[in-house]
């Protein structure tokens, strides 16, 4: 059964939210990986879209029944930069689905082909990144982490040129919605307020349901990123390329470009090579999110109020908040990861003395929280007197705890993974499969990131660190 889009909500905005377009086909496409449980929960037969005219679907050699291709508009600040004019340069959205629960979904091909928002790009992506978002995404998705979804990966047959020719390849995204805090600012650089506001009601209706007011549309906006971006820091992820144009309004991960994980704990861990500042580092992302926030703040105002001024004290006085509810979410999510079930007035110092320490002795994020949850993180430091001293104090506080020890440790075991994607194993799957058509280690890969708490034998090598050495010399780089 072909999939059928029904109500694309989107492209019945005015023509100016997007250019209308079908994807460019290609030359001889050939599908590599399936979401089949995502393609049930959206609805759609897996068995019809792996078949030929299924993966032509994929590639966008044909257009679905009801699909009404279009790129969208949108702006944002790249690295601090306002660009007036970004939008979907290689992407297209086909359509809207109402997925199983209800929840309306977006199936979007990125490297479709160029578009009018192409400016000098080919509109195309290679495999390398394509497999990439597809790991990292499904990896967020089982980490419990709001995120986009990949639903396929299709090979096009037609080379492209990166810094080496590479082959080219299609994936099918899944979102909530497209639209970014960019899609805002886009319209507010260009003074139309009429679109500002359909915008905003569109976004209303669809991922903020019975929002009284634009002001409080801002405020559940900033909830929802620092909710995510609280998320992001309690497993140790990086996005690498937080411009505004890369946030999603409805508080999902999107963009995947030369994102990572973080082995060995510090909070200006930064993997990307064109993050040269690191402007995108770990620790500054808390930051950075209230920075993108101002900058929707900014694009809100023609809405918050008629008097300039008065629309700046509304803004002002909602991103006052932000520091506040992004502190809390954080402090949530470090108290889940400690174990810690009530609150207690120390708790945020307790748990930064154990981050210090795991930046102190170069300790691996992932395995410190693990191995603090069943109990044998000590042996993770060379030199223990500072974990000892710190573990008194964590005893402590456990003993105000009303859990016993065995609920405590199965939650902590649920919070803290055992398997992220880790950067070698993740260049590992992409090497075999763009230099030797060989799938099985990003199955492989994709199969373990699918159960990140549960502890399975013979996958140690998934839940084992690069080397420092790798891991200071381990460079991601941008998805173009
Ligand atoms: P990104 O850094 O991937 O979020 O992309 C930033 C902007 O560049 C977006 O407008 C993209 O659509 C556009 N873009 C990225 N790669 C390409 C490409 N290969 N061809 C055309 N546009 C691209
Ligand atoms: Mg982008």
């Amino acid at each position: 059964m072909p999939p059928v889009f029904t109500d694309n909500s989107y492209a019945r905005l005015p023509d100016r939210f997007y250019a209308r377009l079908a994807p460019t086909p290609v030359t001889a496409p050939k599908l590599v990986k399936l979401n089949g449980a995502l393609a049930l929960q959206l609805g759609l037969d897996p068995e019809f879209l792996a078949s030929p005219e299924g993966v032509e679907i994929l590639a966008g050699n044909r257009v679905a029944e009801g699909s009404e291709p279009i790129a969208l508009a949108y702006a944002g600040h790249q690295f601090g930069n306002f660009v007036p004019q970004l939008g979907d340069g290689r992407a297209v959205l086909l359509g809207e689905v109402v997925d199983t629960t209800g929840v309306r979904r977006d199936i979007q091909l990125k490297g479709s082909g160029p578009t009018p928002f192409s400016r000098r790009g080919d509109g195309r992506a290679a495999l390398g990144p394509v497999l990439r978002e597809y790991i990292i995404s499904e990896a967020m998705f089982a980490l419990g982490i709001p995120t986009t979804r990949s639903l396929a990966a299709v090979i096009t047959g037609d080379p492209v040129i990166r810094e080496n020719v590479m082959p080219g390849a299609v994936l099918t995204r899944v979102a909530s919605s497209h639209i970014r805090v960019g899609t805002f600012q886009f319209f507010a650089a260009r003074g139309d307020k009429e679109a500002l506001k359909l915008l905003a009601d569109h976004v209303i209706a669809r991922h903020y349901p019975g929002t009284q007011s634009y002001r409080e549309l801002f405020e559940r906006v900033i909830e929802r990123q620092a909710q995510l971006v609280a998320r992001w820091l309690g497993v140790g992820f990086i996005h690498g390329v937080m411009n505004t144009d890369n946030v999603s309004i409805a508080g999902e991960t999107i963009d995947y470009g030369p994102c990572a994980f973080m082995d060995a704990y510090h909070p200006e861990t930064v993997f990307s090579s064109i993050d040269q500042t690191g402007r995108y580092a770990y620790g500054k992302q808390p930051q950075i999110a209230g920075w993108n926030l101002a900058r929707l703040g900014e694009a809100l105002l023609p809405l918050l109020a008629e008097d300039q001024d008065a629309a700046v004290e509304i803004a002002n006085d909602v991103l006052k908040s932000y520091g506040g509810i992004f502190g809390a979410a954080y402090l949530a999510a470090l108290r889940r990861k400690f174990g810690l079930f009530t609150e207690q007035e120390n708790d945020a110092e307790l748990a930064q003395s154990f981050l210090k320490l795991l930046a102190d002795n170069g300790t691996d994020h992932t395995q410190a929280f693990r191995r603090l949850s069943d109990g044998t993180v000590r042996g993770l430091f060379e030199e223990p007197a500072g974990y000892d001293a710190w573990e008194i104090r964590y005893r402590e506080r456990l003993a105000l705890e009303p859990q016993d020890e065995a609920t405590r440790r199965a939650a902590m075991l649920a919070a803290n993974p055992l398997y992220i994607p880790r950067n070698h194993k993740v260049e590992e799957a992409l090497a075999a499969a763009i230099q030797e058509d060989d799938y099985g280690p990003f199955e492989r890969l994709v199969a373990v990131l699918a159960k990140p708490f549960e502890e399975r034998p013979g996958l140690e090598a998934y839940a084992a660190p690069q080397s420092a050495d790798e891991a200071r010399r381990y460079r991601t780089y941008c998805g173009t």
